[in-house]
């Protein structure tokens, strides 16, 4: 073990690519989409209580 990559904490990946929006924000620890809320609620990013 000479050179190469620099492991982190783990060695995963905390983003993937989001499979509904496409992005590369979908956090694998927390399991949800940091652009579209993917995982974190059923619906997009909709307050009931902000209207
Ligand atoms: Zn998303």
């Amino acid at each position: 073990m000479s050179k190469g990559t620099p492991s982190k904490e783990g060695g995963k990946k905390t983003h993937i690519v989001c499979r509904r929006c496409g992005k590369h924000a979908y956090n694998v620890r927390k399991k949800y989409c940091a652009s579209c809320g993917y995982g974190r609620s059923k619906r997009l990013r909709n307050y009931s209580w902000k209207k």
